[in-house]
């Protein structure tokens, strides 16, 4: 047998949201509106080019997302997605025997990229009201920290980090670890409380800002994200990038989206509406589900999470569950969301 990495098959595997035949799937905080005509055009003029490699510095994409936040293109770093710039980010930061500290429940991925990369993860519980816990997450810090993923909205709690929690976790943090804000749901956050991280990344050397162009601009399936992070640490996640990892349809539908940001809003604003709504509908049912500041609802179901996702499954509804933990429910169109809350209503809230 050849020789592989014990610790990478113990691995555990992303788990993609599950989709079933002519059920709604609400599992994966995708986007449930079709590309805009705009960008579908912007990148259908490029299929022509794609037997040539993109760009790799990915120039013209980067220089639009600066000029977006009002920072310099040198800090500004692409990746497959922002999950790929998460893990470029810890490969750059961690290796054997640093540590890794993030919320927990947080986004899947942070404990396998962590692992991959051969450090260590620190997962620090949710408070009881499945918010960050930064005073805890202040005093796991050690000697071997070299990160913190922050992520505002919390994916799947839908909880943020106000701005006065987060000055305060940064005066407590040494200078030399790096804190990574992940705001993969910024765009639905009207919470105006919430920790603006573009900003904080602004005033803190040691601060970087993640933001997908997967979530609220529906560009999942083309995949690209990026880091805004001082000049070093972004010179650095493009050293450690896989070459050409963030193709050319990708890049230009990325100028497309951020040229038709008005019209993108207008949607996110119908989503952030239905999540109200979704809110509502399942307070009035009897359940108590926490405000959500993201794409999506959250429902600690705990010890009848299977028996609730088997039970929406029978009616047509695909949601995201967490073993013995909670399920998380995407907002989606109108549509989809009574279905949701039609298979819902014959389940005894809890
Ligand atoms: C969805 C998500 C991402 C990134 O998704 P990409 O498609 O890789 O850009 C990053 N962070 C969180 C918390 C997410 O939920």
């Amino acid at each position: 047998m050849v020789q592989q990495r014990a610790d990478v098959e113990r691995l555990p595997a992303y788990v993609q949201g599950k989709s079933l035949p002519d059920a709604v799937k609400l599992s994966s905080n995708e986007n449930p509106y079709p590309p805009l005509d705009s960008v579908l055009v912007a990148t259908q003029q490029r299929l022509a080019s794609f037997h040539l490699y993109p760009d790799m510095g990915a120039v013209a994409v980067r220089e639009r997302i600066a000029a977006r936040h009002g920072v310099r293109p040198e800090e500004v770093a692409v990746g497959s997605g922002s999950v790929e710039v998460a893990a470029q980010l810890i490969t750059a930061s961690a290796g054997e025997g640093d540590e890794v500290i993030f919320a927990w429940r947080s986004f899947e991925a942070y404990p396998i990229l962590v692992q991959v990369a051969g450090a260590t993860a620190v997962p620090v519980p949710l408070t009881a009201d499945e918010r960050h816990d930064l005073d805890a997450m202040a005093a796991a810090v050690t000697p071997r920290t070299r990160l913190v993923f922050i992520c505002t909205p919390n994916n799947p709690t839908g909880t943020v980090v106000h701005t006065d929690e987060l000055e305060r976790f940064l005066a407590a943090v040494p200078k030399d670890v790096l804190v990574v804000i992940d705001e993969a749901y910024v765009h639905f956050d009207t919470d105006p409380e919430s920790a603006d991280g573009v900003d904080f990344f602004r005033r803190h050397e040691n601060v970087a800002v993640l933001h997908t162009f997967s979530k609220a601009y529906g560009l999942a399936g083309l995949r690209i994200g990026y880091a805004i992070a001082s000049e070093r640490v972004a010179a650095n996640l493009r050293r450690v990038a896989v070459p050409f990892g963030v193709s050319d349809l990708a890049q230009t539908a990325a100028i497309a989206s951020l040229d038709a940001e008005a019209e993108l809003n207008a949607r996110v604003e119908r989503i952030v509406a239905e999540r109200e709504r979704v809110l509502a509908a399942l307070r009035a049912n009897g359940w108590k589900p926490i405000d959500s500041l993201g794409n999506f609802v959250w429902l600690r179901t705990g010890d009848r999470t299977a028996e609730i996702d088997a039970a929406l499954r029978e009616h047509g509804v695909v949601v995201r569950a967490f073993a013995g933990d909670g399920l998380r429910m995407t907002i989606g169109d109108p549509e989809m969301n009574d279905r949701f809350l039609a298979a819902i209503t014959g389940i005894t809230a809890l």
